[in-house]
């Protein structure tokens, strides 16, 4: 009988992070001040504290994590392995399809991997005051949810079209003590300056970071925390890959190909990073991030340096980029509407390390309502986009007879996302043409130094 979950006792959580920087061919990139010249730790100092600006910039292999944090881990890890045995069948394909279900967490994804390990750090340096952004509320859920574990307040700008189409993620962040904005607000500068222009603006991640980030800069006991993109999110993330690691050894197995959603590009980096050693030493292995074709940051960016957020208060990062000022159209999977991407990630993809490919809104939809019919598990429309290109993928090995092992994170489920599914069953979804006047025009607005 073929084992469906691989499961790992709680005795086998890892006790380290693999930070990547380590074993990358090249050191990163450094992240720049508005005068063009790399920024210290200090200049980070306002809005992260020193432990983890500490860990944003190390360049050692493994790090420690906190027994406090390895306990709280214990409510949901390690995540179980799935072989996708059923969606096999369905397909009739000669892969084998693995996926590790990040939707076992309270809040519903990979985000709480992150969000409890900065809590933590933050309550160790004496800092009782979060402020941070939530695009589909899937990060906003996942730091009330730390905050209220180790006692630290959390105050979440709510992307505003997040804020209206998903009440109850809002509900769930209030049930877990934070405090829900919808942003564009009228309390911060940022906020104002955007409702100036367009009162009726939808909001967007790189907005509400601006706003999330002057709250904490301008308030001193309030400090910033961010659900992806940064280093120090993608090394926490990496528990992922490192459990995956274990479970397919324990199958005697190991994957051809991975795929993950990639918005930030944290839940990628996570499930991929600890492969990047293996793929050093020779291992053939293909690392696949999968975007929206109407928010394509990789497949169709510049790389680039770039402010993390619209109104340009973050250090100059050097990622593939849409343009800080482009704002991505409203499709469901508001975790993937971000114009830039982990500095890591595009560092690795411009050296030929990592893959990507874009996938339309529609038949993401419908591969997760395919997937969902197979295996049971209804998927959150970010994690549609990676097992869009499992499926063809697996559709492929079909038609050629190859049986590679296909791996994809199944990085949350879909229950709060309803009524985007709602949406393509009524036939109400569009694929949004790939914006390519709006992104040449944010392009132009590049910072130039
Ligand atoms: C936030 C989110 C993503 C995208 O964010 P990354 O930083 O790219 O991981 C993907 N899937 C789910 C379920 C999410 O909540």
């Amino acid at each position: 009988m073929t084992t469906t979950k691989i499961i790992l006792p709680e005795s086998e959580i890892p006790t380290h992070w693999y930070n990547v920087v380590a074993d990358m061919p090249n050191p990163p990139e450094p992240p720049l001040g508005p005068d063009g010249n790399p920024i210290g730790p200090e200049a980070l100092a306002p809005i992260f504290p020193m432990n983890i600006i500490e860990q944003e910039m190390s360049q050692e292999r493994w790090i420690p994590i906190p027994n406090e944090v390895r306990r709280v881990y214990q409510q949901w890890r390690p995540s179980p392995l799935y072989r996708a045995r059923r969606l096999e069948e369905m397909l009739g394909t000669p892969a084998k399809i693995y996926y590790k279900n990040e939707g076992v967490s309270p809040a519903g994804s990979h985000k709480p991997n992150s969000a409890v390990p900065q809590v933590y750090y933050n309550k160790v340096a004496g800092i009782n005051r979060l402020s941070t952004e939530t695009g589909a509320g899937q990060w906003g859920s996942a730091l009330a949810m730390a905050g209220q574990m180790f006692g630290v307040e959390v105050t979440v700008y709510m992307v505003k079209v997040s804020y209206q189409q998903k009440p109850y993620r809002r509900s769930m962040m209030e049930t877990w003590g934070a405090k829900v904005l919808a942003s564009p607000t009228d309390q911060t500068d940022a906020g104002r300056k955007v409702l100036a222009q367009d009162p009726d603006s939808p909001g967007s991640l790189g907005i509400a970071i601006s706003e999330a980030v002057e709250a904490a800069a301008t308030q001193e006991d309030t400090k910033y925390s961010l659900g992806s993109v940064l280093n120090h999110v993608l090394l926490h993330q990496t528990i992922i890959g490192l459990e995956t690691k274990k479970q397919l050894e324990m199958v005697g197995d190991y994957p051809d190909m991975i795929f993950a959603p990639c918005g930030g590009g944290c839940n990628f980096a996570g499930m991929a990073f600890p492969f990047i050693a293996d793929k050093a030493s020779g291992k053939n292995i293909n690392l696949v991030a999968v975007e929206p074709t109407s928010c394509p940051t990789l497949t169709k960016g510049h790389y680039a340096y770039d402010f993390g957020d619209t109104v340009g208060l973050t250090p100059l990062m050097k990622m593939y980029t849409l343009g800080h000022d482009f704002i991505p159209p409203s499709i469901h999977a508001g975790g993937l509407r971000y114009h830039g991407d982990s500095p890591l990630i595009s560092q690795l993809y411009h050296e030929g390390i990592l893959e990507a490919r874009a996938v339309p809104n529609v038949a993401t939809f419908e591969a997760g309502v395919t997937f969902a019919r197979a295996e049971g598990i209804i998927p959150a429309p970010e994690t549609c986009h990676a097992i869009r290109a499992t499926i063809d993928e697996a559709l492929k090995c079909k038609e050629t007879k190859e049986p590679k092992t296909l791996l994809f994170n199944l990085s949350g489920h879909g229950h709060f996302d309803m009524m985007a599914y709602d949406k393509y069953f009524r036939g109400e979804l569009e694929d949004f043409a790939y914006p390519e006047e709006a992104i040449a025009q944010s392009i132009a607005n590049l910072p130039k130094f």
